[in-house]
């Protein structure tokens, strides 16, 4: 689909986007269940999905997100021929699995505590704790040229949590660093944006908003 980058650098630039079903996550606050929880959609080629793009508007960022995309199969094809399309490639990944692939910027959201499912699902909730951070995979990402950290925040008890990532990962740059309020409604963003600005304004990370809310709501394609 063709839509808005809401969040990230990016925010703001008209993109294409490919979204990849199937995730090796299952956050508590998803707000792509259908990439997830309950994965769906058309199995296709790398030439179908270039098939789909080509009746989208002819724009020169492609993002391609998930679901987690770097679980996704053909992923390095696809990755190649978008790039020889000569398009800007977004990978979003929550980097828990690594793969080697030229991309024009890898947009890394690891997962805090504040995503673990409740004790409704406690076989997914160990394996969601398990997986959610894998340091060397992140080392890894934070080790190519061109990639941001994006973290979705929920408490100020967060903060603690990514500040020690940080220093496990030696990131210095905190303007690479992004802070995203969590919520799936501009009420829910507007509740933690305020002293989320603020902790951004102290501690030097750059603040970022979630766009796609704002401007089209909590809803699928955009
Ligand atoms: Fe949903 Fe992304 Fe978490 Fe997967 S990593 S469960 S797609 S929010």
């Amino acid at each position: 689909f063709a839509s808005i980058q809401g969040e990230g650098t990016l925010a703001g630039v008209p993109s294409l986007f490919i979204r990849t079903s199937g995730c090796n996550l299952r956050c508590r606050w998803c707000d792509t269940p259908y990439t997830s929880w309950e994965p769906e959609g058309d199995w296709l080629t790398v030439a179908q999905i270039l098939e789909r793009l080509d009746g989208l508007p002819r724009l020169g960022h492609v993002v391609v997100t998930g679901g987690e995309p770097l679980i996704a199969k053909g992923l390095g094809a696809l990755v190649k021929a978008l790039a020889g399309r000569g398009l800007h490639v977004t990978v979003e990944t929550a980097g828990t699995v690594f793969t080697d692939l030229s991309v024009d910027l890898w947009s890394i959201s690891p997962k805090l505590a504040n995503s673990t499912p409740g004790e409704e699902s406690e076989e997914w909730r160990r394996r969601h704790d398990e997986r959610r951070i894998q340091l060397d995979v992140l080392r890894q990402l934070v080790a190519t040229a061109s990639w941001q950290l994006k973290f979705v925040v929920s408490q100020p008890a967060d903060m603690e949590e990514i500040e020690s990532l940080l220093a496990q990962l030696e990131v210095s740059q905190r303007h690479r660093v992004l802070l995203m309020p969590e919520g799936r409604t501009v009420a829910e963003l507007d509740q933690v944006a305020g002293w989320l600005s603020e902790t951004c304004l102290d501690r030097g990370f750059r603040f970022c908003d979630r766009l796609q809310i704002r401007l089209f709501g909590n809803r699928r394609g955009t």
